[in-house]
């Protein structure tokens, strides 16, 4: 029987869509990584298999029964200029497998060599980029939002020149799709209708078939795509999570977080934070997320145009409009409603935005550090207010809003023992912090010592659980670390 079960409705829907293509053949792969519950949601029963089998299996040495390779098409617009030419230049998808809950995901590799979308890249990844994209993958699936996961790493024994010479290695990305919004705007000149439509009647079977019976499903289309991206922006924003290059190829249609490159977790609030380096204007800097996500949700909406109303471009137009509009209600409501449940409120009233928007304020003009903030939240309902406190310069500026909160929670049915744990239950302790994640890179890359990464990994697959002995896990770097961090691009 062979190891995965693939059934690749890409490659055979949408053949016009891809390139067919094989994987480089790494010289010497050896397994750094294999993410055994992973494989087993995907039905997919490795416990007998030679590590050396997997090695050789993800990383192109040899295919795995049943995958067809293909580069797949895609435009985009990065930093806000239009690239008509994007694609695969360093991925390949291998096929798709149901997984055990009925869900179609894909396989795909990274840093698997050049295709005809490299332009003048090589078509590799170096070892570090790919092991933070694990990383964070993994940190956001434990925080429960949507991601792309790595299923496998292997080192190719190859090296890659980068600003210095690097360890290459090939990731195995699993993918609720690799649909992105650049994938519409490579088919959107208006240039072959057919393949634009084939392309949204495809994903809205693969991602939306509730709606293929609806009226105008174009429409409804592109409205759950805009409620799917307002959720899991709300999400990101209140995990403090930075994408770092939000280009419209880097937007998934499923809702799934995808493509880490030089992503952060915010340390100390503050809503101008910007980690990448390339990112000089401030573009895609954590407060600009939400208005950045609107905009590509638009680039999205222009593709459909000719699909959701054939006579009237001014009908299209003026729908697709009221759409992306609406996704700021559907942002602000999704940011309300988790930020509710963060704060312990289980009812809603009237100022419970403002408590919040104050809260952050105050974060922010006393530089404390935003995890810590909302997880020591807890402390203060169990009546101990010692740890966040700690947190601020100025602890008695926090006295007025504490005051005002507890006034609030007062008004609320449950229990504090019972509020303090389902806060301590969205609230993380642990998260991947800059300065963990770049020590397991660095060990990794320059000593081929996984060690670091295996541990964090570890701390970060249950990040509400306060555990002993892993305070230094919890806390912010020193100072003078996170002043002008910047995570490269890791191409
Ligand atoms: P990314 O920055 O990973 O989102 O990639 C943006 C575009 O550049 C995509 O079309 C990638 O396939 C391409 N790309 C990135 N790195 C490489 C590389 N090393 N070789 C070829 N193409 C690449
Ligand atoms: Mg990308």
């Amino acid at each position: 029987m062979p190891l995965i079960a693939f059934d690749n409705s890409y490659a055979r829907d949408l053949p016009q869509h891809a390139v067919p293509w094989q994987p480089a053949t790494p010289p010497q792969p050896r397994l750094l990584y294999w993410n055994a519950a992973l494989a087993q949601e995907l039905g997919l029963d490795s416990a007998d298999i030679a590590t050396e089998t997997l090695a050789a299996q993800f990383s192109g040495a040899v295919l795995p029964d049943g995958a067809q390779p293909i580069a797949q098409a895609y435009a985009g617009h990065q930093f806000g200029g239009y690239s008509p030419t994007l694609g695969d230049g360093r991925a390949l998808l291998l096929g798709e497998v149901i997984d055990s809950r009925g869900q179609r995901r894909d396989l795909a590799f990274k840093g698997s060599g050049r295709t005809p979308f490299s332009r003048r890249g090589d078509g590799k990844a170096a070892l570090g980029p790919m092991l933070r994209e694990l990383i964070i993958g993994e940190a956001m699936q434990a925080l429960a939002i949507p991601t792309t996961r790595a299923l496998a790493v292997v080192a190719t024994g190859e090296t890659v020149s980068r600003e210095r010479p690097l360890p290459g290695a090939v990731l195995t990305r699993v993918a609720a799709s690799h649909l992105r919004v650049g994938t519409f705007e490579y088919f959107a000149n208006g240039e072959d209708e057919d393949a634009l439509q084939q392309l949204a009647d495809y994903a809205i079977r693969r991602h939306d078939p509730a709606l293929l019976d609806a009226a105008n499903p174009y429409l409804v289309f592109l409205d759950a795509v805009c409620r799917r991206q307002a959720r899991l922006i709300a999400q990101w924003m209140h995990a403090g999570f930075i994408h770092g290059v939000m280009n419209t190829d880097n937007m998934t249609i499923s809702g799934e977080t995808i493509d880490y490159g030089p992503c952060a977790f915010m340390d100390a609030y503050d809503p101008a934070t910007v980690f990448s380096s390339i990112d000089e204007r401030g573009r895609y800097a954590y407060g600009n997320q939400p208005a950045i996500a609107q905009w590509n949700l638009a680039r999205l909406a222009e593709t459909l145009l000719p699909l959701l109303d054939a006579e009237s471009q001014q009908q299209a137009v003026a729908q697709a409009t009221e759409v992306i509009h609406r996704f700021v209600d559907h942002y602000r409501e999704q940011w309300l409603a988790q930020a509710r449940r963060k704060l312990g409120l289980h009812t809603a009233q009237d100022d419970d935005q403002q408590l919040a928007d104050d809260w952050l304020a105050l974060l922010q003009a006393q530089q404390a550090d935003f995890t810590l903030c909302w997880r020591y939240l807890a402390d203060a309902v169990d009546g101990d207010g010692a740890r966040l406190a700690a947190q601020f310069a100025d602890p008695a500026a926090l006295q007025p809003w504490l005051a005002r909160w507890q006034q609030r929670l007062a008004a609320e049915p449950q229990a504090a023992a019972a509020r303090a744990s389902a806060m301590r239950a969205l609230n993380p302790l642990y998260i991947a912090r800059n300065h963990l994640v770049e020590e397991a890179l660095a060990a990794a890359s320059e000593h081929g010592d996984m060690g670091l990464t295996l541990r964090l990994l570890d701390v970060l697959a249950d990040p509400f659980t306060e555990r002993d002995a892993l305070e230094r896990y919890a806390l912010p770097a020193a100072p003078e670390l996170v002043a002008g961090y910047r995570t490269f691009c890791g191409t």
